[in-house]
């Protein structure tokens, strides 16, 4: 990816910024681009949404260092303006590689442009804080589209309704969670049937 040259916002920025975490995390925050700080530091969201983002985490005891973070475009876009659709469309074969890389049981969408990816023709007004089932690479994942934290910090009930979805979070990833070691505990069971009738 550093070595694309074709990636259109590559030139007018300073860093790449790939992504920040854990690569073995169950949550993947996927946000919009990287803003002045997150390309000067190489890390998506250090600067002021980034530190609401942090403050929500901490809000249900989950650490940055267990998840991961990125975006839907990984150069700055010049005066931080939206991403494009062909910018969009460059950037998301890294994106989902980065997905595939990480295996997330939980994807949260930080803001449209990347619940868009996702969960396309919705307005975020209607469908934030509900979690729906997606089918990526051939694996079901529940994507939970939230505001971007940005809007919150220049909107309160915007900042209050983040506040009140993100509580649900640590709730689904333990649904999930409890689900799939069903799913396992029923095919080990499964698997001991079949042995018994060889025998
Ligand atoms: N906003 C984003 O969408 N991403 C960042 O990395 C920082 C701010």
């Amino acid at each position: 990816m550093l070595a694309d040259t074709t990636l259109p916002l590559k030139k007018g920025a300073t860093n790449l910024v790939f992504g920040d975490g854990s690569s073995d995390a169950d949550i993947l925050f996927i946000g919009e681009g990287p803003g002045y700080w997150e390309d000067v530091k190489a890390v998506p969201f250090v600067g002021n949404a980034g530190a609401f983002l942090n403050q929500l985490l901490a809000s249900v005891n989950i650490k940055r260092e267990d998840v991961f973070i990125t975006n839907v475009v990984h150069h700055r876009p010049p005066e931080n303006r939206d991403p494009e659709p062909e910018e969009l469309s460059a950037y998301g074969k890294y994106l989902d590689k980065i997905i595939e890389i990480i295996n997330p049981k939980v994807i949260v969408t930080l803001g449209r442009f990347s619940m868009a990816k996702f969960i396309p023709n919705v307005m975020i007004s209607g469908i934030h804080g509900k979690e729906r089932e997606v089918e990526i690479n051939g694996r079901r994942v529940l994507v939970f589209p939230m505001y971007h934290p940005a809007a919150a910090l220049r909107n309160g009930s915007v900042r209050t309704q983040s506040m009140i979805d993100f509580k649900k979070l640590p709730v689904i990833l333990d649904e999930v969670r409890k689900s799939e070691a069903d799913e396992r505990q029923e095919s080990e069971a499964d698997k001991k049937v079949e042995q018994m009738n060889l025998i």
